[in-house]
């Protein structure tokens, strides 16, 4: 098959959060697969020409938004070890920025247009190459409007006539949601603004317009498809997504094992594998120095590595962190986003010197040295869809601690001390009522864990043990895609 996949982050050129990690992997996969594979993204600032070679592939990508034009153009090379052509779209005056979609916690202006034109230029690329794809496998919000124009607008050029798309939830709660006026500029008749189509409460929803127009709809576990049909997990959404049911499919994300390895990795300071694990040990030891945290005796060490929003747990972990303080335990924490968790988090390293260290920054290595050094990684959130931290330090032998939601959910299992140990096959430690009482309760459960050496050494060897890899989920994209 033919497949285009439409992206507005994609590892190792761009990131903000997990999708990029999938649109750098999972292409690549089913190139192997013998698919022909090709991804677009834009050309921000991050993504060095030089750098990553980038060549001049198509010049001349106009599209008129209102009353203006832009111009672009679109630039070629391969995602790292693999022979899939991924294409830049480049018009520096909306993606020459610092951000990629927001700058100092603060969301773009203009990111409809930004979008939009991304989203026209995806299509227009394809008849600029004369390369008409089976499916275009669009990606959260940025590339909603895609499906929507397939059905519209490009209707009527037999060029685009028999693309399927497939449109991909990361995450439900960022929509895209922008005023009534900005429909003018995507070019769609006045006809969609309905209640069926593009509107949401009187605005245009982007995310909308994907779910209600693509021939399939896919999200990253099989336990988040259900959530997002209810109205806790919904927002909003619920009743188009409950519409949808019989083309809603969960399939959760892979891992990239070339880069997420405790035996490759190059960026640790000892490499290990389940047979070597002693040496975890001085990953550990190498951490605490990196971070600035002394050496405890049998303390356990806690990492997180996060976006800081509301729906990662922070606030669970503010509330319970007076009684954790008391145990033997240390906490690294590695993440960038709402000021309100940069203060929070500076002021308990204030409060606890020896035990709290906070790293506000985007840092890919130093987040490699924590999946290798901690002993657990936290991950209390609100919602997950997929969520990758946990997948990654299975791999490492660091043991998640997570609620029970989306693919947390389905991907961690709680070790019961008391089983029987050979059939034991929990591989972190769940809570289920999003409480900080019950995140309390289950890291001390975990500590009881961490002090008794034959538990210990088990719960470690069932987690390295995990097949998290990108096949199995590549051949179910696969198999929707012929469907
Ligand atoms: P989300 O997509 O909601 O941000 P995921 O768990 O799916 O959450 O993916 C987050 C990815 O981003 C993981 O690979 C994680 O290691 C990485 N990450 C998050 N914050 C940082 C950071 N501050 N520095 C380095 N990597 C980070």
């Amino acid at each position: 098959m033919k497949i285009l996949f439409v992206s507005s982050e994609v590892m190792p050129f761009s990131k903000t959060g997990g999708l990029a990690d999938v649109a750098g992997a999972l292409p690549a996969e089913l190139t192997k697969l013998g698919h022909e594979v090709k991804v677009f993204t834009p050309r921000y600032k991050v993504v060095d020409k030089e750098k990553f070679k980038l060549k001049l592939a198509v010049s001349d990508l106009k599209v008129e938004l209102g009353e203006n034009e832009y111009n672009g153009a679109a630039y070629v090379s391969t995602l790292p070890g693999s022979k899939t052509n991924i294409y830049f779209i480049e018009n520096d005056a909306l993606y020459d920025r610092d951000g990629l979609y927001q700058q100092a916690g603060l969301d773009y202006k203009d990111n409809a247009q930004r979008f939009i034109y991304f989203s026209r230029t995806a299509l227009d690329l394809c008849k600029k190459l004369d390369w008409k794809p089976d499916v275009v496998h669009c990606n959260d919000w940025q590339t909603g409007l895609i499906p929507v124009y397939l059905k519209s607008i490009y209707a009527t050029d037999p060029f685009f006539q028999g693309i399927r798309s497939m449109y991909t939830i990361h995450n439900l709660a960022y929509q895209g949601v922008f005023a009534k006026d900005v429909l003018e500029l995507t070019g769609l008749p006045w006809e969609y603004f309905t209640m069926d189509r593009v509107e949401f409460w009187g605005k245009l929803n982007f995310m909308k317009s994907g779910l209600v127009f693509a021939d399939i709809i896919t999200t990253v576990s099989e336990q988040y498809s259900r959530e997002i049909q209810t109205e806790e997990y919904g927002c909003g959404l619920e009743g188009v997504l409950q519409g949808r049911q019989s083309d809603l499919f969960g399939i959760v994300n892979g891992v990239d094992y070339k880069v997420f390895s405790p035996e490759k990795d190059t960026m640790i300071a000892k490499p290990y594998s389940l047979k070597t694990i002693e040496k975890k040990h001085d990953n550990k030891k190498a951490l605490l120095k990196q971070v600035g945290l002394p050496t405890k005796r049998g303390a356990a060490l806690i990492g997180m590595i996060s976006r800081l929003a509301d729906q990662k747990g922070f606030d669970l972990v503010a509330e319970m962190i007076e009684a954790l303080m008391i145990q033997n335990v240390q906490l690294v924490i590695l993440g960038t986003g709402d000021l309100k968790y940069h203060t929070l988090l500076k002021d308990l390293e204030i409060k606890y010197p020896k035990q709290l260290k906070a790293v506000l920054a985007f840092d890919a290595k130093l987040a490699q040295q924590i999946y290798a050094g901690s002993d657990f990684f936290l991950m209390p959130s609100q919602y997950e869809p997929c969520g990758l931290g946990q997948l990654i330090s299975l791999k490492y032998g660091t043991i998640p601690i997570v609620r029970e939601t989306g693919g947390l959910a389905d991907t961690i299992t709680d070790f019961d001390l008391a089983k029987d140990f050979e059939h034991e096959l929990g591989n972190g430690f769940v809570f289920l009522d999003y409480s900080a009482q019950e995140l309390l309760k289950t890291i001390l459960r975990a500590l009881t864990v961490y002090k008794d050496e034959k538990a210990w050494n088990k719960i470690r060897l069932n987690a390295m043990r995990c097949d998290f890899s990108w096949k199995a989920s590549a051949k179910k994209y696969e198999t929707l895609y012929r469907r």
